[in-house]
C-alpha cells in the first residue's frame, strides 16, 4: 500500500491553501519525508501523521536542493540537535549529487547547531540506477529529471514508489517536459506531478497543463494528482485544464489532501 500525502501543493511562491513543497509518503508501513520544504515541519506535525514529532522522521529524500524544496532541513537538524529530542535512530538524507555540499556549507554557516544529538546522520547522494529497498518490500527508485540546476547540483530527480503488491507511485519533482518521467510513469497507479504555471505561460523546467495533460496522454497513468502550483495556476480549475488533453482521471492538490494506492 502507498499513502501520498501532500503537505505542500505550491512551489516557490506559496498561497494560503499551497503551501511550498512537502509530502509525506508511507510505503507498506515505511514513513517518507519527502521534500522538506519551508514550513513541513509543522505541516506534517499539524496533519497528525508523525504523533512522534520530529523524532519519528528517520528518512528524507530530497527531489533537488532549490530552497522551496529542502529549506526546512536546516530547522530539522537544528531541532535533532535539541536535548528535547531523545531517539537514538540514524537519521537518513537521500538526494542528488550536492547532497554532501550543501550540508557541508550549512555547516561552514551554523557549526554544531547542526548535529543531531543523540542521532546519528547519514547522507546519501544517489547514484545512477541505484534503488532503496525498504524493510517490508517497498522500492524507492530515483530518475534524473529535467530542471536546471545551479552550481550546488547538477541535476534534479524524480522518485518512483513500488510497495510488495507492486502497485506504483511515481512524484516528477520539478521538471519540464522529460522522456525519463514519461517511462517512469508508465501505466503508474498514481503519479504526482508538477503543474507550475497556465498555458500561456513557457518556462524552462517546469510544466503546464497541456504540458501534463501530453505526458499522461502518452503514459497513461491510472490517477494524476497535479501539484507544485504557483499563484496562478493555484487559482485555475487545472482539472478542466489537463482534462483537455488527458481522459482518465485527474486531481487538483491542495496542502493537507492524501492519495492511496491498494
Ligand atoms: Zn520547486
Amino acid at each position: 500500500m502507498i499513502n501520498f500525502h501532500i503537505l505542500g501543493a505550491g512551489g516557490a511562491v506559496p498561497t494560503a491553501t499551497h503551501s511550498p513543497a512537502a509530502y509525506w509518503v508511507v510505503l507498506d508501513q515505511q514513513e517518507l519525508m519527502l521534500d522538506p520544504g519551508p514550513g513541513a515541519m509543522v505541516r506534517l506535525l499539524k496533519s497528525g501523521l508523525a504523533p512522534r514529532g520530529v523524532d519519528g522522521i528517520e528518512n528524507i529524500l530530497l527531489s533537488h536542493l532549490h530552497p522551496d524544496h529542502s529549506l526546512d532541513l536546516v530547522a530539522l537538524l537544528f531541532a535533532a540537535h535539541s536535548p528535547i529530542c531523545l531517539s537514538e535512530k540514524p537519521l537518513r538524507i537521500y538526494g542528488p549529487r550536492g547532497l554532501q555540499d550543501l550540508l557541508g556549507k550549512l555547516k561552514d554557516i551554523y557549526g554544531s547547531w547542526l548535529t543531531p544529538r543523540h542521532r546519528s546522520l547519514e547522507l546519501v547522494e544517489w547514484e545512477d540506477g541505484q534503488s532503496l529497498e525498504l524493510s517490508g518490500g517497498g522500492l524507492v527508485s530515483p530518475f534524473r529529471v529535467n530542471h536546471p540546476q545551479d552550481r550546488l547540483s547538477e541535476y534534479a530527480l524524480g522518485y518512483r514508489f513500488q510497495d510488495s503488491q507492486g502497485q506504483v507511485a511515481v512524484f516528477s519533482g520539478d521538471t519540464g517536459p522529460c522522456p525519463a518521467l514519461n517511462e517512469a510513469a508508465r501505466a503508474a497507479h498514481l503519479l504526482v506531478v508538477e503543474c507550475s504555471v497556465p498555458d500561456h505561460f513557457i518556462t524552462k523546467g517546469h510544466l503546464n497543463p497541456m504540458a501534463v495533460g501530453e505526458l499522461c496522454a502518452d503514459s497513461q497513468p491510472r490517477h494524476v494528482v497535479l501539484t507544485h502550483q504557483y499563484p496562478a495556476a493555484a487559482a485555475m480549475d487545472l482539472v478542466a485544464e489537463v482534462g483537455k488533453y488527458f481522459e482518465g482521471k485527474i486531481s487538483q492538490a491542495r496542502d493537507g489532501d492524501s492519495y492511496q494506492v491498494g
